[in-house]
């Protein structure tokens, strides 16, 4: 064996042994000595030639020919998310078509996008044009046949790698998702492990997405085949942007359907992120798109005859667009909208229960949460106390940098967006509503003093008709009702279009259940707020949306059936037919 060969053997050997390389590599076929880089395809000892070019060239290529050990493995974790194709850094191109980041063949000028905890432009990302949107389409609908014909099981292994990929990377792609959204970084960590517990629960339902059989009269049966729809167009918010973009994604992938994604004009990053965090766990090109626009390439993506189903996130009012041109073209629409969700604490709660609950249900992510529980109504016995409790938590949240692990609430996503929030306490304070705390601008010093950072807010002496009360402020605006009976809670708690979510606090088993029976809405929390694992479905009821995502009834919403009767006798046409 030459001298070339041992070495690459050598380090073969050393790099299947290491868990941490395990899954990028795969041995070339014919020649036991080689193995490939899954990424960009070159063998083993030019691919770590090419890392080590990247990291550092002279000390690394150095290294390559003298050391014992194995370069990467000296250079440390850049190499290998260079490796792993796995951009983690602010960087485009920021559109994802046919398995590669690239520019949009057709723009429509750029989007300066702005870092929230600084208010600084973090960067610039072209405006697909709908010559672009037409080419993403294109791509997914393309591979749609291959992608739809694997087995459940070998696309499960896929989504499955994702997830492992996700975790393996979840520092990473956390800070991301902080500097897209400037929320904290141990909310960010949440989020993004969310991401890869909803790959890994849909990569495990994969192959038992199946059909039924039926028997019927006289041996005859029939099969209820389960299909995918074909290309599923998704869109999405700016509060969450990938775990948005994965529960659409994730089921719709399992399913055997292509996918071509629009993320918020405000938080492109992490959603190109998950297209190569898929094509690296060996999801085929074209299966995963990414289109960056504004409205306007999510509307022409909503029109696009090749997509046949729509998967929105996003406010009543565009959700309302969304449906509309769905209609048109007979798509079906999952629609994810906005809330105004009720929490109910009775008498006999556990007060700091429902203090901590209170804090997720308003203030986790600046506010900006659809499900937020942002009227807080506490029966008129305890709502003093409730509220002394309430207000000084509230005022021990820590406000600043987003990547400080000390930090509670981060900043809001622009300056827009935070004058908003400003003017709905303005206006409940117009009202005659009470400001117990917060709703202020918190000057930050520094790169951070261009961020919006607002103190969370606590509001007393609230009424049902006023505007806080009635309107989704999408910030850190908790209003505080009081309440007599139960039976005049429920009836406030529905007196809302909305019906995203709704929680009671209570210690009375029976009491808790009849609530929560009563609240209208599709996700309702006994003793606890805000919590969404993927095993269970979560959507709205009235204004809140149409359509539900994670679970398992989510199956249904990205599959159709075809039903195949097969009749074993003869024709019975009945009288139709004389012999
Ligand atoms: P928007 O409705 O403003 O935007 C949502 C997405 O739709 C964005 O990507 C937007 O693009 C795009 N869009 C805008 N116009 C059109 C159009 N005509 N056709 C297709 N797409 C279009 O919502 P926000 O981003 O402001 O998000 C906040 C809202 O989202 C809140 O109401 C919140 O409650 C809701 N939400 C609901 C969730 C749920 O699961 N129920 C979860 C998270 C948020 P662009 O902005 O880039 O122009």
């Amino acid at each position: 064996m030459s001298e070339g060969k041992k070495y690459n053997q050598r380090y073969r050997t050393i790099w299947e042994k290491d868990n941490r390389f395990k899954g990028w590599l795969q041995p070339v076929e014919g020649d036991k000595t080689q193995a490939r880089c899954r990424v960009c395809g070159t063998t083993l000892k030019a691919h770590l030639r090419s890392i080590i070019g990247h990291n550092d060239g002279k000390k690394h290529k150095k290294n390559m020919t003298s050391s014992r050990y194995p370069p990467v493995m000296a250079s440390g974790l850049s190499c290998r998310v260079f490796c792993r194709g796995i951009t983690l850094t602010v960087t485009g191109p920021w559109n994802y078509v046919a398995g590669k980041r690239c520019d949009p063949i057709d723009s429509l000028g750029f989007m300066k996008v702005t870092e929230p905890a600084t208010g600084q432009v973090m960067c610039e990302v072209p405006i697909s044009g709908p010559t672009e949107v037409d080419r993403a389409v294109a791509s997914a609908k393309n591979v749609f046949s291959t992608w739809s014909k694997l087995s459940g099981r070998e696309r499960g292994q896929k989504l499955l790698e994702a997830g492992r990929i996700i975790r393996e990377n979840l520092e990473n792609i956390s800070s991301l998702e902080v500097r897209d959204t400037g929320k904290p970084i141990w909310e960010a960590r949440v989020d993004i492990a969310s991401c890869a517990d909803a790959l890994e629960y849909y990569g495990g339902l994969a192959p038992a997405i199946v059909g039924q059989y039926v028997p019927l009269n006289g041996g005859s049966f029939a099969m209820v085949q389960r299909e995918p729809l074909g290309v599923i167009g998704g869109i999405g918010a700016w509060n969450f942007p990938m775990q948005t973009c994965v529960w659409k994604a994730a089921p719709a992938l399992a399913c055997g359907n292509t996918f071509v994604y629009k993320p918020s004009q405000f938080t492109p990053i992490t959603a190109v992120t998950l297209s190569e965090v898929l094509t690296q766990a060996g999801v085929p090109p074209g299966v995963f798109n990414v289109i960056q626009g504004e409205g306007e390439a999510g509307a022409k993506l909503c029109e696009h005859p090749d997509v046949a189903k729509l998967s929105f996130t996003g406010s009543v009012s565009t959700g309302t667009k969304v449906m509309a041109a769905g209609a048109k073209g007979i798509k079906s629409v999952t629609l994810e909208l906005g809330g105004k969700s009720p929490i109910i604490i009775f008498e006999d709660a556990d007060m700091k229960n429902a203090v901590k609950a209170t804090l997720m249900a308003n203030f986790l992510s600046q506010g900006q949460v659809c499900s937020n529980g942002t009227r807080v109504f506490v029966h008129r016995s305890i709502a003093s106390e409730f509220i002394k409790q309430l207000v000084g938590a509230t005022e021990k949240l820590k406000i600043g940098d987003p990547f400080a692990e000390d930090t509670t609430v981060g900043a809001t996503i622009h300056e827009d967006h935070a004058k908003k929030v400003l003017s709905y306490i303005a206006s409940a304070r117009k009202e005659g509503a009470t400001i117990l705390c917060g709703g202020e601008r918190v000057m930050q010093q520094g790169k951070l003093a261009g961020g919006w950072y607002l103190s969370p807010s606590v509001i007393g002496n609230c009424q049902d008709h006023m505007k806080v009360v009635k309107e989704e402020v999408f910030g850190s605006v908790a209003s505080v009702l009081e309440f007599d009976s139960e039976e005049e809670v429920v009836k406030r708690a529905n007196d809302t279009d909305f019906g995203l979510a709704g929680a009671v606090f209570t210690k009375d088993i029976q009491r808790g259940h009849r609530v929560a029976n009563a609240i209208e809405a599709g996700m309702v929390w006994i003793n606890t707020f805000n919590l969404y694992p993927t095993e269970i479905p979560f959507g709205g009821y009235k204004h809140s949306g149409i359509g539900r995502e994670n679970g398992l009834t989510v199956v249904d919403y990205f599959t159709q059936t075809r039903t195949v009767y097969v009749e074993m006798g003869d024709v019975d046409c009945g009288p139709l037919y004389q012999d």
